[in-house]
């Protein structure tokens, strides 16, 4: 298996250098003193379509063969992944054929066709998106971009720990939302390259713990498909890939409920004054679960997206 290395993360931080947003690290003095540790906040949300997931899409569309980017991409995705492909096909001038449910909102399908990809509907229900997307890679030459299992695509996503590490220096601790674990990979990359002694933890929906369940089990563990309001994390299984470089190298898994999602969700808002997604907030959810273990240390938190509607906003904000 080609497992990605901190090289391919160089490597792709060259070529999004040009492209991808350097992002913010906030903090907040007051959070710091409820907390009695020092946190800092990699700001995700505020990347290009709003998610880490522009830099791993991106970095796999770019290292593609002339003859690969000359016949097209396909990508199956009703969430970031959908738009990350669809912006950097246009940036690289490739054709991009992204499969969606027809149930996905009419916001995300205008969001990826206004990037210029062609959008292929499916039934939920009756239909199994990897076949028709296998059927475009067969018919038409194209290659598909897998939103995590692909080394290229997980060295894009530890680009942005590198920015972290290059702007802060060394942590104790860092968490990290994790789904099928491209962007806790890739950051457990860069954080063996350039702060060794980190801990770094993946963040799951506790209703979703399949890749907790399975560092327990020493197997990739498959769980039926979770609920949660973290809609970004909700895969039901790591990848080969993933497993390995997370058995690796990961400190552990962390698990949070929806409720702590909710009012992390507020803190952001409130205290921080920016917008978070129920799945950018797992990392730091976390936070507060850990208690003592944080305090007298440095902590990264890795807030991976931004994007939702304004009614689901609203709606979780008057819930809570
Ligand atoms: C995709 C996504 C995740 C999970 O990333 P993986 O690489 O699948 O673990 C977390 N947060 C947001 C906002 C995402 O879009």
């Amino acid at each position: 298996m080609n497992l990605a290395s901190y090289e391919d993360v160089l490597q792709a931080a060259s070529r999004l250098r040009t492209v991808a947003h350097t992002t913010p690290v906030l903090s907040s003095r007051w959070l710091n003193e409820q907390l009695g540790a020092q946190v800092f906040f990699k700001c995700e949300n505020l990347q290009r379509i709003g998610a880490f997931k522009f830099r791993g899409g991106y970095n796999a569309l770019a290292a593609l063969s002339p003859e690969q980017r000359q016949r097209g991409v396909v990508a199956f995705s009703s969430g970031n992944h959908a738009q990350a492909v669809a912006l950097a096909a246009q940036l690289l001038d490739v054709r991009a054929v992204i499969v969606m449910p027809r149930s996905a909102p009419a916001i995300k399908k205008a969001a990826t066709k206004a990037y210029g990809a062609t959008i292929i509907e499916y039934d939920r229900q009756t239909e199994s998106r990897e076949l028709i997307a296998q059927q475009w890679v067969e018919k038409e030459g194209l290659t598909l971009i897998p939103p995590f299992a692909d080394p290229q695509v997980i060295a894009g996503q530890g680009t942005a720990a590198k920015e972290l590490f290059d702007e802060i220096g060394g942590l104790d601790e860092l968490y990290v939302p994790l789904g099928g674990g491209g962007l806790l990979s890739g950051t457990l990359l860069s954080a063996q390259a350039l702060s060794p002694a980190c801990q770094v933890y993946g963040v799951e929906p506790i209703a979703g713990n399949d890749a907790q369940q399975s560092l327990q089990q020493g197997r990739i563990v498959h769980i039926d498909p979770p609920q949660s309001i973290a809609d970004g994390a909700l895969t039901q299984a790591l990848a080969p890939i993933t497993f390995e470089l997370i058995q690796r190298y990961a400190a552990g898994i962390l698990t949070v409920t929806d409720d702590e999602l909710i009012r992390t969700l507020a803190f952001f808002i409130e205290r921080m004054k920016t917008v978070v997604e129920p799945t950018g907030c797992l990392g730091a959810a976390a936070l507060w679960t850990r208690g003592k273990q944080i305090q007298g240390k440095r902590i990264g938190v890795i807030i991976s997206g931004g994007n939702m509607d304004i009614a689901t906003l609203a709606q979780l904000l008057t819930t809570r």
